[in-house]
């Protein structure tokens, strides 16, 4: 894949000294093969190709970094460039009732965007409303009533017997009696892009006047994902895009594309199928993905969300001086389980998605509760000291918590994982800091 592909050839320069125009030359030419593979569109590759070698042939020189990682920086700040620079948020309605219009290919992920959207609204204290526009699609509707009350937020629907124009306003009519503040239209898709479904969504978007047009692509789908967006923007003149899967081998091809070709913004990425598996857009942290640095912000930001404050204060200054106890570890695992998979959090994280030790520690209730058990049978001596507990503790320990020495051993070893992982991780937040992300 892309990631695989761009960090072989730039890992070959980081290890050089110095750097030959030939070199360079020799590596943007592999870059240029693996963007041109990962569908990335090819006037997008020339620009590219064309500013990194100028920029790495013109010397700019940055005295903490050897050759080989500015011409790794000069590439990842020319990915982040491609990609537009900022952060794009959604725009409300400052004196009304803010719409939102999501649209797209059938399975691209609208609807499961609608709910994780409603979940952030709410989340930020706003009172959302969803709409079934999509009555062709066999059971949407339904899907969209099981996705609303998963995040308990309110669907409006009228059957499939009624136009999806005449549901938009309809709801339009209810949203004000009841008070939402802001609705998501969840609109059918097709399988292929057709006139039919394109002027039903154009007639939606006239009675409606959404504030956000927002089209959701799979960045499964790379180049196709581009020409979909074409065509959507130019029938629907849409406001941003939502990729979605891109938890999924492409990721990055479908992203490096979309700016240049419709000039318009990504707002989020969804990386899953669960309902908190949305996050903002942010370009260097795309390029980092992408350049695989491990998304350290973006792990940062997901642990914020789900820790107190101060907590993560505490535990910060733990890892700075290495104290991370056993207690820790299972407040650890408890925000772990408000923050969704760990899977998906180690896959971010450099020379730590394939652990295999990790992979293995679910934070499901089951497993929480035994880990909570065991822990519990400790000593605080133990707790806060592990390395004590030898065999004899580790039986006694099983005993108490009604589990087995395999299972003390099992949360010993992964305590230990985390543990690595811990200073893995403020180590190389350290060194992001010094270097400007870049190492
Ligand atoms: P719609 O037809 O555009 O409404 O698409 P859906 O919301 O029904 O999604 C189609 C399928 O893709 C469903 O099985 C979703 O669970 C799945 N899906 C949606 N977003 C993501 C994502 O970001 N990652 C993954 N892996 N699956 C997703
Ligand atoms: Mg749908």
């Amino acid at each position: 894949n892309l990631s695989d592909k761009l960090q072989n050839t730039l890992k070959k320069l980081r290890g050089k000294g110095k750097l030959t125009e030939k070199d360079i030359d020799v590596a943007m030419k592999e870059v240029k093969m693996s963007l041109l593979e990962a569908d990335v569109n090819y006037k997008v590759v020339k620009t590219f190709i064309n500013n990194v070698k100028e920029r790495s042939l013109g010397h700019e020189v940055m005295e903490s970094l050897t050759p080989g990682q500015q011409v790794v920086k000069i590439v990842h700040d020319e990915l982040m460039k491609i990609m537009g620079e900022a952060e794009s948020k959604l725009k409300f309605n400052p004196n009304d009732i803010t719409y939102f219009m999501m649209c797209g290919l059938q399975g691209a992920g609208k609807t499961t965007a609608t709910g994780k959207l409603a979940k952030k609204l709410k989340k930020d204290g706003k009172r959302p409303l969803l709409v079934a526009c999509d009555i062709y699609r066999p059971a949407a509707i339904k899907q969209l009533e099981v996705v609303g009350a998963s995040v308990d937020v309110p669907v409006f629907a009228m059957g499939d017997k009624v136009s999806p124009v005449t549901i938009a306003k309809e709801a339009m009519k209810h949203a004000l009696k009841h008070g939402n503040d802001v609705v998501i239209i969840d609109t059918a898709g097709r399988l292929h892009i057709d006139d039919d479904l394109m002027n039903e969504l154009v007639q939606i978007k006239e009675e409606v006047k959404p504030d956000e047009i927002l089209l959701l692509l799979d960045a499964m789908t790379g180049q196709d994902a581009v020409k979909v967006a074409e065509t959507f923007n130019k029938y629907l003149e849409i406001t941003g895009v939502i990729l979605t899967k891109i938890d999924g081998d492409a990721r990055g091809g479908a992203a490096l594309s979309i700016r240049n070709v419709v000039d318009k913004p990504i707002k989020f990425v969804s990386v899953g199928e669960k309902m908190d598996q949305i996050e903002p857009f942010y370009p260097d942290r795309m390029a980092s993905r992408i350049l695989g640095m491990g998304d350290v912000l973006s792990i940062i930001e997901k642990a914020q969300g789900a820790f107190d404050e101060k907590q993560a204060l505490e535990l910060q200054k733990k890892l700075k001086t290495q104290e991370f106890n056993l207690e820790d570890f299972l407040s650890q695992l408890q925000q772990m389980k408000n923050m969704g998979p760990l899977d998906d959090i180690l896959e971010m994280i450099p020379g730590l998605g394939g652990n295999k030790k990790l992979k293995g520690l679910k934070v499901d209730e089951n497993e929480m509760k035994r880990t909570e058990a065991i822990i519990q049978s400790m000593t605080k001596r133990e707790r806060l000291n592990p390395t004590i507990i030898n065999g004899s503790r580790r039986k006694r320990i099983a005993a108490g918590s009604g589990t087995s020495v395999q299972k003390v051993n099992q949360l010993l070893k992964q305590y230990d994982e985390m543990k690595k992982m811990m200073k893995k991780f403020s180590s190389m937040e350290k060194m992001g800091k010094k270097k400007g992300g870049m190492g």
